[in-house]
């Protein structure tokens, strides 16, 4: 049994989007039996993003949804929208006989190729660290006797003390539970994560992966915006 990983990917135009998303396809691309589901945060989906999938040989499924209005100013929920697009695309195109396991990934982030190893086999819902985060280098899932007890993170007061870039849901869960979406409106900033997760597993249920949480597998880093001069004028449009 070798179950398909489900990479949901929310993705925003900007100058650094290309660049972003071709780094993390060729991660993906080295990883067996994944599927991309890439979710533009847009009105359409874009030749950028679609030449770029095709491209890439990853089995992939290209999506769009723009973020509601009340988002436009800024949005705690950043991408939530499309994860949800993700989930229900999911839910229309697999059942129960599938066996599959669902991520979170971020354009941006560094992915080790083994993390993708360590999450395949999750039964439940499994967690481990996220490199350079909340001013630290990394929050990890606190484990005692190969259960998850808390959490070393930079922002406490959560149940499940993870970023999107730390944990992964078997396929099946999912499909079983229509409620496990990230709510938008009214959502805090932070709570995600832990609002999504509260709705499908308890803290002692938690998988722990990557050596019992020793090991960092996945960074949370920013791409710098790119410090394009907006005099210049460039004389083909080759970035599309
Ligand atoms: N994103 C999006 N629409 C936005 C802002 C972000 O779809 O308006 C995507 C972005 O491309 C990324 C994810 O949502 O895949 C998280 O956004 P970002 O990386 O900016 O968040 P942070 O690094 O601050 O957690
Ligand atoms: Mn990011």
């Amino acid at each position: 049994d070798f179950p398909f990983i489900y990479v949901i990917t929310p993705t925003h135009k900007r100058p650094t989007q290309k660049a972003d998303l071709t780094r993390m396809g060729n991660t993906l691309r080295q990883v067996p039996n994944l599927h991309w589901i890439v979710v533009e945060d847009a009105g359409v989906r874009s030749p950028l993003v679609a030449k770029l999938l095709l491209n890439s040989g990853i089995p992939h499924t290209h999506l769009n949804i723009l973020k509601p209005d009340y988002c436009k100013s800024g949005c705690v929920a950043r991408g939530s929208e499309q994860r949800n697009l993700g989930l229900d695309w999911l839910r229309q195109h697999r059942g129960p006989l599938d066996s599959g396991v669902v991520y979170f990934g971020d354009d941006d982030n560094t992915y080790d190729l083994e993390l993708f190893e360590e999450m395949r086999s999750t039964k439940w819902v499994s967690v481990w660290p996220v490199g350079l985060i909340a001013g630290r280098w990394y929050e990890r899932p606190v484990v005692h006797n190969g259960k998850v007890v808390g959490w070393f993170t930079g922002f406490p007061g959560r149940r499940f003390g993870t970023d999107m870039a730390g944990f992964a849901v078997n396929l099946n869960l999912i499909l079983a539970n229509p409620n496990a979406r990230f709510v938008l409106q009214g959502a805090k900033s932070g709570m995600q994560e832990n609002n999504f997760l509260n709705k499908l597993t308890k803290l002692e249920d938690l998988e722990p992966k990557a050596n019992n949480c020793t090991k960092v597998l996945v960074w949370h880093t920013r791409t710098e915006k790119a410090p394009l001069n907006k005099h210049v004028k460039d004389n083909v449009d080759i970035e599309v």
